[in-house]
């Protein structure tokens, strides 16, 4: 399971931080890409089945009429299925912006990545690079044009993904 690999970001500082968890809603970036490996995953933790849906040629997680996604927990504004959240939610404050074989890193700009010194957020990125590829590529097209770099709405833009080691 992809969880048992462990990124620096530290858990529970969003709790403690951040009063919106708008990263859970669509006024961030949901819908979130699910690959058919973690909709099983999901499925087991959860004991739901009707949590996806087709969009394209991706599968993406349900949102709900409150625009937030079908998995947050209102009450406890949390994830309920944190230990297998998809590896989009996983690297979340950041993100990726794809366009053909090329990446770039972004981060959303939120109490958290404000927080965080320029060497730790390369740290970060870095493991993100070498524990994550196979991921990355699971949700490439996803990402593909998916923000726009003159405008992104939200996020910084960090540095040019280096995953030319495990590019396809
Ligand atoms: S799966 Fe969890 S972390 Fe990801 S958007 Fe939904 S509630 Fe948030």
């Amino acid at each position: 399971m992809m969880n048992e690999k462990k990124p620096l970001i530290t858990s529970g500082i969003c709790q403690a931080h951040c009063p919106t968890r708008w990263c859970c809603s669509v006024q961030c970036f949901v819908p979130v890409p699910v690959y058919p490996e973690q909709i099983q995953t999901i499925e087991q933790f959860s004991g739901k089945k009707d949590f996806y849906e087709k969009t394209g040629s991706d599968y993406t997680l349900k949102t709900r009429e409150n625009q937030y996604c079908i998995f947050f927990d209102d009450q406890k504004k949390e994830c309920s299925i944190y230990p297998v959240r998809p590896f989009d939610c996983l690297i979340y404050p950041f993100d990726f912006y794809a366009k053909g074989n090329e990446g770039w890193w972004l981060v959303w700009d939120c109490p958290y990545s404000q927080r965080l010194s320029p060497d730790h957020s390369e740290q970060i990125l870095t493991y993100f690079e070498t524990h994550y590829a196979q991921e990355f590529f699971r949700i490439w097209d996803y990402a593909n044009d998916s923000i726009d770099p003159d405008n992104p709405e939200g996020f910084r833009m960090l540095r040019k993904m280096n995953l030319t080691p495990y590019f396809r």
